[in-house]
Parts: structure tokens; C-alpha cells; sequence
């Protein structure tokens, strides 16, 4: 077999052409030019991101006895974000190009003039140790000045302004009044807003966890890094509930880490030098937070966050219980002190899990002249494709499609019958289908069948009574 080609090597564009020729990622609305930041996906994509969403689920909600799900709404009352932080804090640096008038990320402009710097002279003492993530918002103004940045088109750009990223819009219940709501910037604030009803409604105890899945939506104006960064993604986010005087936030903390890279490695196979844990600075992270991580996967453009580890205190209860003017502590069922739990949120995009199985998965062979994708078969769009060896020959299409019939009830298959087997392989190999089936004129004389693996491109004949358990054995 021939080596992956390191990440590094393989750009953003052969994974957003691959996506878009096998079906996984569309551009959205394309047939108007489409629309900045935002992707459909498509059926190789839907079903890898359902793929994804159900081991999420799997792992973390259904396979632990202290942990419980949720799905709270897109809108929420509108003081859940004065609430959280997220109507006057939620802000990203803009700049604008003087001339062109387009937007950029003060803090990503400075990044890629910084990384600059370190090309030219990778020892730079004063750069090595620079993180944009510590400058305050006026200090990006002063770091632009000083270094005359200037935009990508060559232009120099305005002081940066901070730019709320929640997107607002109205619910008119009476005709003539409206009243604005915002689409929620993350799930989080869901869960929040819900301790008291779950406490109340089921038998949960400290420690315990809630976990949904869901849409969260962002006015990001940075383009270019195709569903990493999105104006509408899915978050996969967790609340981890604990009493702080008698749990060790850290032992908490490290067993989450724990956990996202057990879930990254071991369940979706990512390679675990293409990941890295990045601890946030104290100045980076946020006043209320104890400690925060991030999980790094090392994307083609660079090591981006992929998954956040967070210790925020009692910081949301505590500003939801203010708002609100509700009480939303927890009574230990044993001492019945009351308090307000802490918590750690381990918080991911779905999107970026997708992104990163995509790229980390994807094989140049060269001997054999084809692109694979390494896809795990529980996240694989289709386990098994099964062929007629030729189309018009109505004996082999029918025994494939008995064939084809039986196995789909166990197992996610696809048919096709187009061209000659040698290009169907190779477009098997492209959606990362780990076995392909041929009915073949054999099949009609012996009742064997060609299973062909995507990864070696062996082939081997198995009878048709032994699929069953092979199967079970080479897709497990
Ligand atoms: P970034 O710094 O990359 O903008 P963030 O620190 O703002 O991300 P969080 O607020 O911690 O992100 O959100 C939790 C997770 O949601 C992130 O780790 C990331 O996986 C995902 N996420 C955040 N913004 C987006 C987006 N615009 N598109 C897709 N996923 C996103």
C-alpha cells in the first residue's frame, strides 16, 4: 500500500473538488453564484455527517450512565444572550480594505503577517513566542499601524472595529409589532437555560453531563476555509455538571481531554500526529474560564481548532440566575447544601470533525494511479457497492439486485451499473466504499461472488451463503 501523503502536502482545494465530484459538499445556492461561507451537503456528505453525529451520540451520550441529551431551539428568549455575554462581547476585530472596502479578521491579518516573519526567520525570538490571541482590540490597531499591514489586495485597512457575530431577526406575533431575536450563537446557552427542568425531571446527580446537537449560527466574514468555518454549522456541545468542593475540576478536565482524543483517534482513526493540544494564555482566555484547551488538528491550511475544553465556573448559571430572577441551584440530595455546580464544556463543530475526516482520510496511490479515501466503515457513506459485471445482461443484473436487496438491510449499499467495473472501482475508492461486490458470470454458474477491498484492491470470491459473516467481520 502506498503512504498517505502527509496533510501538509494535500491542499484545501483537491478536498473541495473531491467533495463536490463524489457528492459530499456542495457550494449553496450555486446556481444563483452561491453564498459566501455557507455549504450544502450532499448524499456521500449527508450520511458521513450523520455518521459522525451518531458515534458523537453514541459515545457521549447513550454509552455513559452520567450523561443526558438535549435539543433546545434556535431562538431562545433574547436575554439568554444579554445573559451569556454574547450581545455585548460576542465580537470578532474587523478591519476594512480602504479601497476595495472588504472585511477582514484584524487578529487572522496579523497571524499570516506574523507567520510571515517566521518563514523568513523561523528562530525569531520575537516572533516565536508572539500570540495574537493575547492583543486587546486596540492593540491590533497599534500592531497594524507600527507594521503597515496591509489587506491580501495590497491596501492599507481602517482601525479595527469590533462586530458582533450573532445574527439578529424578529418574531411578529401581533401584525405590526416585532419583536428581535437572535439565532443562537452556540448550544450552550440551551442547556443552561434548562438545568432546572432537567434536575427536576429526571434522576440526574452530581457529577453529570448534558449533551445536544444542533445548529449554531455565526456572521463570520472570513472566507476561503470551505465548512470549517461557516455562517450556519452544527455544534456538538457538551455542559459537564460538577459540585466544586468535593470534585477535582482538573481530574474532570483531564478526563474530557481524555475522552475528545479517544474519540478522534480511536473511534473516527484520525492519525494522532495530526493532532495537538494548545493550552489558551491567560490573557487569551476568557475572564471567567479557570482553564481552557484546545484540540488542534493540522488542517491543510494550518493547525486550527477543531474541539474546545472549557472550565467556566458557575459563570452561566450564575448570570442566567441574575437574569432571570430564577433560582437555579442544585440541592445534594444527601447534606441538602445548596450551590451553584461548576462546569466544563468540551465544545466541537461537527463541520470540523467532518473536515478533518475528509483530509486525514484521503490517499494518493500512486502505484495504481487513483485517489482513496481511508474512510472507517462505520463512517463510510456506503459500506458495500454491489455490481451486475455488465449492464443489459438482464440474469447478472437480476442475481445482483437479490444480492443488493438482502445486504441493504444490514448494511448502508449502493448500486451502479454505468460504464465498465475499472471506473466504478475508481469512484468507489473517491466516496471511500470499503468493499465493492460483483455479480459476475461465475455467479450464475457456482453462486460466488468478487469482493473487491478498496484499500489493497485485492479481489477475492467468497459463495454467496458466506457474505453474511465475512461482512461482519471485514465491516465491523
Ligand atoms: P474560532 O476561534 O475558530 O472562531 P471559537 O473559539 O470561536 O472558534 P467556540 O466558540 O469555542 O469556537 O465554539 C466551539 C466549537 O464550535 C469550535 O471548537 C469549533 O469546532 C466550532 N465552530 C466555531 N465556529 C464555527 C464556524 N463558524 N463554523 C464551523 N464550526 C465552528
Amino acid at each position: 500500500m502506498t503512504e498517505t501523503l502527509p496533510s501538509q502536502k494535500l491542499t484545501l482545494e483537491t478536498i473541495v473538488a473531491l467533495a463536490k465530484r463524489r457528492g459530499f459538499v456542495f457550494p449553496t445556492s450555486a446556481i444563483y453564484g452561491g453564498l459566501a461561507n455557507s455549504y450544502d451537503y450532499g448524499p456521500a456528505g449527508v450520511q458521513l455527517l450523520k455518521n459522525i453525529k451518531d458515534l458523537w451520540w453514541n459515545e457521549f451520550i447513550t454509552g455513559r450512565t452520567d450523561m443526558v441529551g438535549l435539543d433546545s431551539q434556535i431562538l431562545l428568549h433574547p436575554r439568554t444572550w444579554e445573559a451569556s455575554g454574547h450581545v455585548t462581547a460576542f465580537n470578532d476585530p474587523l478591519v476594512e480594505d480602504n479601497v476595495s472596502h472588504k472585511r477582514y479578521r484584524a487578529d487572522h491579518l496579523i497571524k499570516t503577517w506574523v507567520d510571515k516573519q517566521l518563514a523568513k526567520n523561523p528562530t525569531d525570538p520575537k516572533w516565536l513566542e508572539f500570540s495574537v490571541e493575547d492583543l486587546k482590540i486596540e492593540e491590533m490597531g497599534a500592531f497594524i499601524t507600527e507594521h503597515q499591514l496591509l489587506s491580501p489586495d495590497g491596501n492599507p485597512v481602517s482601525a479595527p472595529k469590533a462586530f458582533n457575530l450573532l445574527f439578529e431577526t424578529s418574531i411578529g406575533t401581533v401584525t405590526g409589532e416585532k419583536s428581535k431575536v437572535y439565532l443562537r450563537g452556540e448550544t450552550a446557552q440551551g442547556i443552561f437555560s434548562n438545568f432546572k427542568q432537567i434536575t427536576d425531571s429526571t434522576r440526574v446527580k452530581l457529577p453529570f453531563g448534558v449533551g445536544q446537537i444542533g445548529k449554531s449560527f455565526r456572521n463570520e466574514i472570513t472566507t476561503g476555509q470551505f465548512v470549517f468555518r461557516t455562517l450556519e454549522f452544527e455544534q456538538g456541545e457538551i455542559e459537564y455538571f460538577f459540585d466544586p468542593e468535593t470534585n477535582d475540576w482538573a481530574k474532570i478536565m483531564a478526563g474530557w481531554k481524555d475522552s475528545m482524543w479517544a474519540f478522534a483517534t480511536e473511534t473516527l482513526k484520525i492519525k494522532s500526529a495530526n493532532l495537538r493540544w494548545r493550552q489558551h494564555t491567560d490573557k487569551e482566555r476568557s475572564h471567567y474560564s479557570k482553564d481552557t484547551f484546545d484540540l488542534d488538528y493540522n488542517y491543510p491550511f494550518g493547525w486550527g481548532e477543531l474541539w474546545g475544553v472549557a472550565y467556566r465556573t458557575d459563570y452561566d448559571l450564575k448570570q442566567h440566575m441574575e437574569f432571570s430572577g430564577q433560582s437555579l441551584e442544585y440541592v445534594d440530595p444527601v447534606t441538602n447544601r445548596r450551590f451553584i455546580p461548576h462546569v466544563i464544556e468540551p465544545a466541537v463543530g461537527i463541520s470540523r470533525l467532518f473536515l478533518m475526516v475528509l483530509c486525514d482520510a484521503y490517499r494518493f496511490d500512486e502505484v495504481k494511479n487513483r485517489v482513496v479515501l481511508e474512510l472507517a466503515p462505520k463512517l463510510a457513506p456506503y459500506q458495500l457497492a454491489v455490481f451486475p459485471l455488465v449492464k443489459n445482461k438482464p440474469e447478472l443484473t437480476a442475481k445482483a439486485e437479490e444480492i443488493f436487496q438482502k445486504l441493504r438491510k444490514t448494511w448502508r449499499c449502493t448500486w451502479d451499473e454505468r460504464g465498465n467495473i475499472g471506473k466504478r472501482y475508481l469512484s468507489q475508492d473517491e466516496v471511500g466504499t470499503p468493499i465493492c461486490l460483483t455479480v459476475d458470470y461465475q455467479s450464475l454458474e457456482d453462486g460466488t461472488v468478487t469482493l473487491r477491498d478498496r484499500s489493497t484492491a485485492d479481489q477475492v470470491r467468497l459463495p454467496v451463503d458466506q457474505l453474511e459473516s465475512h461482512l461482519r467481520s471485514v465491516l465491523s
